[in-house]
């Protein structure tokens, strides 16, 4: 059982709590603060990679499709400071979106949607959009 408290900007209170019951609890999601190498042009915030057991029983990657079973989550400190200067409300938002991705949830399909797992830079915290997302994939 694995429990996150995502502050929401500007809220003194957290407003949202996700649980999940991990099927798989010898191997807990893990979470960095990492450095990226930049190419010119590029910004890499932050990535998500997910892992399972292969037939040999081997870890190896996996793909979003895949059930895995646990993911590493970076979140790219130059990139956020020196790359695209972000201030608190937007490292938040940053890091929500990786965790979402930790969670199973993909960039939303519409670019429209008001999400925090639109890519790019912003500083909004989990929406309904993603709250109902989370349910769908987890349940209430
Ligand atoms: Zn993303």
């Amino acid at each position: 059982m694995a429990h996150f408290r995502i502050p929401i900007s500007g809220s003194p209170e957290p407003e949202i709590q996700l649980k999940f019951r991990s099927a798989s609890p010898n191997y807990p999601d893990k979470y960095y603060v990492g450095t990226a190498t930049n190419p010119p042009g590029k910004c890499n915030l932050g990535v998500q990679v997910p892992y399972k057991k292969n037939w040999l029983g081997s870890i190896v990657g996996a793909s979003n499709s895949d059930t895995w079973l646990y993911s590493t989550v970076t979140i790219y400190h130059n990139s956020m400071t020196d790359c695209v200067s972000m201030d608190y409300a937007e490292k938040v938002s940053n890091a929500t979106h990786e965790v979402g991705h930790s969670l199973g949830l993909d960039h939303p399909s519409s670019g429209s949607a008001s999400s925090v797992m639109q890519q790019g830079v912003q500083s909004i915290g989990p929406t309904t959009y993603d709250k109902n997302d989370i349910i769908a994939k987890w349940g209430p």
